[in-house]
């Protein structure tokens, strides 16, 4: 078999069992991997209608036929359940070592059913699998359970430096012991899965950690055709600009580009601009103040990930990141401008484990409730001002439930609604709104609205490629790029690189080579639009209606950035007719027999 390997490891830990299955031709044909195939899976294993947090639920950790491969920006992996933060089935991407040691130990997917009635982690070493006591784990931080884990793997299997530090370990800190519904997924020193609260999921199973140590191998189709056109690609690399650019900074270059086109969320979302930032608009800035070294993910050579030290004896590690979205969410929307502060509190959210983006959104919307007066500083036991290094300490107190941290735990909606006003709370479908303000342009405004996860940034592309830009083709490309995207996040392709057009032109190139199959930009697009209307079915039946497709008043009502608001009411039901969508977003039955999902559309159209 080429690309993949053809097996699911599936592990009950209700039951304390492991098995493996054959991966069906069906869903390699279908769905790719990743993203594609966790989505059919939750759709036929679960009742999209259950409590997330509930043993029903099924976490899968998920390969590509990429991954492993050598491809470019191309070894990733997806981990996916039914969120308990949006309810909606949910898919975050994340890089690292582990998604090439799983696929090398011979699994393409890891699916998790049940819950421990004890603490555990899952170490798997090629087909050793073992269900190990994590008692002495639970309420560790992030990089002291990889740190303890590595030991032990050291031990069991006489490991040498090299495989101690190409193993993969994904693991949770104490916000998804204590089931904080933005807590996320960390792996491989401060790698994420962020979005959409997997990390509670994780929790709810009394699941401390996964490892994976593979010393397998992946078959590829045309190894001479592969390797040439890899080649090629490495030189694009070296000679395009832009690439070059993304391998220099990563997004340490997005924050001033942001910030100068009026474009950076700023204060709660309301403003764009953000005065003490300006001085990041060169990001050798940001280079020279927190940098060590660039970090690759496996055989990416754009290595764009960027690792930082602050010089503070409480923060005594280096750490990964922080991103833009996070130097935006933490930073400039709450009014912290000091890097070095905004290193701080990414490095507590890395630590305890929770996604920055809601988080951010999370203090922001306390900061505005305090500021306003409608959250009284009793409750707080401190002032919370925009710009208040407090903010620490509330991050301690979300993720360890004590104090206000036990409300906000629960997600911004229901924070906000404590205190009369959920719509301070910015985000969509119960998750933070990401870094770019969408009033900047009405594209990202429709992308965030109608994305299947809840308010994310990395299921459709930025709008600032060719042809994105212009007005008259917001709804065409978003459509587009939700589309192609589902793909790549099934291959899976790194979001960094493959932006816009090159996703339908390089995932359909790796894949043919890898696999041996012809694969073409317009199958991968189509196949894609099948994945985004089964994701629609499967929140459809969760409860989620077109209603959900909205943003926050604030974005939709007040003038904020550039004099404007985001039109949604004229975009969304011209994008809902280009999906075959009636005016209500619910998929047609035209539409559904064309993408052959007429049965899994029973009981909801
Ligand atoms: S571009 Fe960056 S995030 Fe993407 S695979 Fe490479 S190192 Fe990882």
């Amino acid at each position: 078999m080429f690309g993949w390997q053809g097996k699911i490891l599936r592990i009950d830990l209700s039951e304390g069992t492991c098995r493996t299955e054959a991966l069906p031709a069906g869903l390699m044909k279908d769905y790719i991997g990743g993203r594609g195939m966790c989505d059919r899976i939750l759709f036929d294993e679960i009742d999209p209608r259950i409590d997330a947090l509930s043993p029903d639920n099924k976490l899968i950790f998920a390969t590509g036929p990429l991954t492993g491969t050598g491809a470019p920006a191309a070894s990733r992996f997806i981990v996916s359940a039914k969120s308990p933060l949006s309810n909606c089935v949910s898919s975050p991407c994340c890089g690292g070592y582990f998604g090439a040691n799983l696929k090398y130990s011979g699994y393409d997917l890891l699916i998790i059913e049940g819950k421990s009635p004890e603490p555990v982690y899952i170490s798997i070493r090629n087909d050793e699998v073992n269900i190990n006591p994590a008692g002495h784990l639970w309420g560790k931080v992030s990089s002291d359970t990889e740190k303890t884990i590595r030991a032990e793997m050291k031990t069991r299997y006489d490991l040498d430096n090299w495989a101690l530090n190409t193993m993969g370990i994904a693991n949770i800190g104490p916000a998804g012991e204590k089931l904080v519904r933005f807590a996320c997924i960390m792996s491989d020193g401060g790698r994420a899965a962020g979005r959409s609260g997997l990390g509670a999921v994780m929790g709810s199973k009394n699941l401390k950690a996964v490892t994976a140590l593979g010393t397998g191998q992946v078959n590829i189709a045309d190894v001479e055709g592969f390797r040439k056109a890899v080649m090629e690609f490495y030189q694009e690399g070296r000679d395009n600009g832009e690439l070059y650019k993304r391998r220099r900074y990563g997004t340490w270059g997005l924050p001033g580009r942001a910030n100068a086109s009026k474009t950076q969320a700023a204060f709660n979302f309301k403003e764009g601009y953000f005065a003490e930032f300006a001085k990041y608009e060169d990001p050798e800035v940001i280079i020279d103040l927190i940098r060590v070294r660039d970090e690759a993910c496996f055989s990416c050579p754009f290595g764009c990930s960027k690792r930082s030290r602050i010089k503070d004896p409480e923060y005594p590690l280096t750490a990964k990141g922080p991103e833009h979205e996070t130097m935006a969410l933490l930073g400039s929307n709450c009014g912290l401008g000091d890097m070095e502060d905004i290193c701080r509190a990414n490095y507590l959210c890395n630590e305890l484990g929770m996604d920055t983006i809601t988080t951010g959104a999370m203090v922001s919307c306390a900061m505005e409730l305090y500021e306003e007066g409608y959250l009284p500083e009793k409750d707080l036991g401190y002032p919370l001002e925009f710009g208040n290094r407090n903010m620490f300490k509330l991050l301690k107190q979300i993720a360890q439930r004590e104090g206000i941290g036990e409300l906000m735990a629960q997600g911004g909606v229901t924070f906000g609604a404590k205190y009369g006003h959920p719509e301070l709370f910015m985000g969509i479908k119960g998750m933070g709104i990401p870094a770019w303000h969408p009033q900047a342009l009405d594209a990202l405004g429709l992308q965030y609205a109608t994305c299947n996860t809840g308010g994310a940034h990395t299921k459709s592309t930025m709008p600032f490629y060719e042809g994105r830009k212009d007005p008259a083709h917001f709804v065409e490309f978003t459509k587009k790029d939700q589309d192609y995207l589902a793909s790549a996040d099934s291959g899976v392709l790194c979001w960094i690189i493959y932006h816009g057009p090159l996703w339908g032109e390089k995932l359909s190139q790796w894949l043919t080579y890898v696999t041996g199959t012809n694969y073409t930009p317009e199958g991968l697009e189509r196949l894609g639009e099948r994945i985004w209307n089964l994701e629609r079915l499967f929140n459809m039946k969760a409860g989620i209606t077109g209603k959900d497709d909205t943003l926050p008043p604030r974005i939709l009502k007040e003038p904020r950035v550039k004099n404007r608001v985001v039109v949604l009411d004229k975009l969304l039901p011209e994008y809902y007719e280009m999906r075959g969508w009636d005016q209500n977003g619910v998929p047609t039955r035209e539409k559904l027999k064309e993408l052959a999902l007429e049965k899994e559309g029973a009981g909801v159209i």
